[in-house]
């Protein structure tokens, strides 16, 4: 029997069972007229005739595949979330995405970042957990301008919010760091320029999520494929291969296909699984378009012989036993390069940074270094290329601008999403309470022996990877003591995404009825860390 005439439930919107008859709105509208074609209209219509003329299947869906969001109109609470209109939620500025793939940028970009930050975005800048930097308070009158600036340094938007090949996360060190065997770099650069902007691939069931990285320094387990350095017994290095990962509110670590594919091979790969994706992903129901469901329902067995069979026409090399993760690296503090400088890793709060400290980076990167800067799946930065001369003056210049070398625990392992501020869906603030957070935890020095990771994201899609943190805080509207509805979280403890040492992959528990009010917040994760040093065992 073949793997297509394998059994399947149909009625799920998959293309290549014939089911064309789009079956939501989201497929409706991406059939209708392709994503891509709506950058015309933003630079031809839109911007001239300004935001009352945008279409709302331009403006709430086509929009996104150039990295643009309508903002929260400010002073929504998160009560009114769920009860308001898409039009009643948003004001009339927009959120940018700006794409990093293998978070790198050099000087350049970086300035072009800063410009458009202060210049079009009030001097917002968040660094995401993949990697991107997002900008806030975008006009559509600008956008044309905005991508002149960023097109101008090899810098884009394109595909870095919708239904497509979104930001391919990679190793911020690949190519200088001494235990990487093969840099994945000349890969991930085919993939984006083959395929980033390729209308072919642009309309996905959902979004897709790639890694690819030698280091297990990128949470691979948690995307739609990854592929992480791994050593044939017999052909060398080269990459093994993981698929359907995604967290969001049904969460799926990604499983091991059991194949070793050599670094030439690897867009090639890509796209046979992207195209499968594409074809077999579920479109009826969006929460469950991810690959994560399909694979679920198929097996890893199937899934291998129907992407061998169907998309690649030949059989994939049997990769080696999967190898034990190493501890997870966020390359905090000062770090050797395999050419003997240095790079320097650096930490703001949860991600927040500004257009202005932005082009301080640059400068000193360029001043300290040779300009090449890295974005992390952390929300760090580091600055590449450092003599050891330079090292000490960078790291008090950094420090000048809200950027630590050497962080507390608690500022260097706390994430946080965009949150009430600027995201429609959200419910609660996240961004500044993690900034509380910290300063409130540093004031207890002798908790940061914990070394616990938080995670907090502003309502159940989890965009801050809130299964996998050490303590993971979803946001939703809780009952305070005197029984009123305040923002809370409810609380998942003890997650991770098998990259500590010696950790198995798992997600956090959701501790029944365990949820706190944000005002009792710094008291809760004190008690937990007091706790987790009393009662841990001596390895732990
Ligand atoms: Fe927005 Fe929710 Fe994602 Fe946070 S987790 S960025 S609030 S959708």
């Amino acid at each position: 029997m073949t793997a297509t005439a394998l059994p399947v439930a149909s009625g799920q919107g998959q293309w290549a069972l014939g089911e064309r008859a789009p079956l939501n709105h989201n497929e409706q509208f991406k059939q209708d007229d392709g994503p891509l074609e709506v950058r015309k209209r933003i630079e031809q219509t839109y911007s001239r005739l300004g935001f009352a003329s945008i279409t709302s299947d331009d403006l709430r869906g086509r929009f996104r595949w150039f990295g643009l969001y309508t903002q929260r109109r400010p002073g929504i609470d998160g009560g009114r979330t769920a009860v308001l209109e898409p039009h009643e939620l948003e004001d009339e500025h927009f959120m940018l995405r700006i794409r990093i793939d293998g978070g790198r940028l050099d000087a350049d970009q970086l300035r072009a970042i800063a410009e458009v930050s202060t210049q079009y975005a009030r001097d917002t800048a968040d660094l995401t957990d993949r990697q991107n930097v997002q900008l806030h308070w975008v006009h559509i009158e600008d956008v044309p301008a905005i991508w002149r600036t960023l097109e101008a340094v090899g810098l884009s938007t394109t595909e870095a919010c919708g239904d497509c090949p979104r930001v391919v996360v990679g190793s911020p060190v690949a190519g200088i760091s001494p235990d990487e065997l093969v840099d994945p770099s000349p890969a991930i650069d085919e993939i984006t320029r083959r395929f980033v902007g390729d209308p072919d691939l642009a309309n996905l069931p959902r979004k897709w999520k790639t890694s690819i990285s030698w280091l297990p320094d990128v949470p691979y387990l948690t995307n739609d494929i990854a592929m992480i350095g791994a050593v044939h017994p017999e052909h060398g290095p080269g990459f093994d291969l993981w698929v359907g990962g995604g967290l969001s509110t049904n969460p799926m670590l990604a499983r091991r296909l059991g194949v070793w594919v050599p670094l030439a091979d690897v867009p090639d790969v890509w796209l046979a699984v992207t195209r499968l994706f594409r074809d077999y992903g579920y479109r009826r129901l969006r929460h469950r378009a991810r690959l994560k469901f399909l694979l679920a329902d198929w097996g890893v067995a199937r899934f291998r012989e129907v992407l061998e069979t169907e998309y690649l026409g030949r059989r994939l090399v049997d990769g080696p036993a999967a190898q034990t993760a190493p501890r997870m690296i966020d390359h905090m503090g000062v770090h050797r390069q395999r050419d003997g400088r240095w790079y320097v890793g650096a930490t703001p709060i949860a991600g927040r940074v500004s257009g202005t400290a932005l082009a301080a980076v640059a400068r000193l990167a360029q001043r300290h270094g040779s300009g090449r800067v890295r974005t992390t799946v952390d929300q760090k930065l580091l600055i590449l290329d450092v003599e050891e001369a330079d090292v000490a003056p960078l790291t008090a210049a950094l420090a000048a601008i809200g950027l630590q070398v050497a962080p507390s625990t608690w500022r260097r392992d706390i994430l946080a999403c965009t949150g009430i501020e600027f995201c429609k869906l959200a419910i609660v603030e996240t961004k500044a309470r993690a900034a509380e957070l910290v300063a409130e935890l540093e004031r207890h020095p002798s908790l940061a022996a914990a070394e616990i990771s938080i995670s907090l994201s502003g309502c159940p899609n989890a965009c801050a990877r809130t299964q996998v943190a050490d303590i993971g805080l979803k946001g939703q509207l809780v009952r305070d003591a005197s029984g009123a509805l305040v923002e809370g979280f409810q609380i998942h403890l003890g997650g991770s995404a098998g990259l500590a040492a010696g950790a198995t992959a798992g997600f956090g528990r959701k501790v029944r009825g365990l949820k706190v009010t944000a005002a009792e917040l710094p008291a809760y994760v004190r008690r937990v860390a007091a706790a987790y040093l009393d009662q841990r065992h001596h390895d732990e």
